[in-house]
């Protein structure tokens, strides 16, 4: 079997990271994975269960009790499946996106979801997103894109999204959760948040997506020739 390509695009919440990684997935014909969304999927468990997301003894126990399987639809989209559930439409609440950073912090939630995530990239030319992929999940990844923002910007992004989807949460709100859940991404222990050393910074604070999707291609092409 010929050796796979991966693309592994890193960097906090609300860069741009799926929507660009999508439309590159397209354009490549590689296979999008969201790895956010596993540890989505994981939070929404434990919500569920009504365990305490940051304890390690109350989140671990229940790991055994989940299957999580990652599906495609016939436009490409990847379907989260919970113990035979989708939840693809339940994972993208402010409160999930808190429960998964909790839950990601705890080295066994990590072990869990690493096997799926190298299987994947063995498997199929893949663009991972997530924030540990060049680092930690696909070190010999040949791109490795640390995609990023400033924080006012980003969460304006999300705002806009959430608004459209008719959430009431004010711009501050998303603004603190932004900040909040960057400062435990990337000051957690286990597989923190932060550029791999050979990893090209794009930062898209001045961008749009278009721009945003020029540079990275750019970057691949280059990246990609050598
Ligand atoms: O990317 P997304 O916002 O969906 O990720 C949700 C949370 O999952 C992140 O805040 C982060 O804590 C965690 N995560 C992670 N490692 C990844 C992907 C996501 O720790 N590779």
């Amino acid at each position: 079997m010929k050796k796979k390509t991966a693309i592994a695009i890193d960097g906090p919440g609300g860069a741009g990271k799926s929507t660009l990684a999508r439309a590159i997935a397209e354009k490549l014909g590689y296979r999008y994975v969201d790895t956010g969304a596993m540890y989505r999927t994981i939070g929404l468990y434990v919500l569920r269960s009504g365990a305490d997301p940051h304890s390690a003894d109350e989140v671990v126990p229940l790991l055994k009790k989940i299957k999580i399987d990652i599906d495609y639809n016939a436009e490409g989209a990847q379907t989260m499946m919970l113990n035979g559930e989708d939840v693809t439409g339940l994972i993208r609440t402010a409160e999930i996106s808190m429960y998964a950073s909790a839950v990601s912090a705890i080295p066994e939630v990590r072990a869990f979801l690493l096997d799926t995530q190298r299987g994947m990239a063995k498997k199929h030319d893949v663009i991972m997103d997530g924030r540990d992929i060049g680092t930690v999940i696909l070190p010999d990844a040949k791109v490795k894109i640390f995609l990023t923002a400033a924080a006012e910007v980003r969460a304006q992004r999300r705002w806009k999204e959430l608004r459209e989807k008719g959430s009431g949460q004010s711009f501050e709100e998303v603004l603190k959760e932004i900040n909040e859940r960057d400062a435990a991404d990337s000051g957690r222990a286990v597989a923190p948040l932060k550029p791999a050393e050979d990893a090209v910074t794009l930062d898209t604070t001045g961008m749009d997506i278009d721009q945003a999707l020029r540079a990275a291609c750019e970057i691949i092409e280059r990246k990609t020739k050598k």
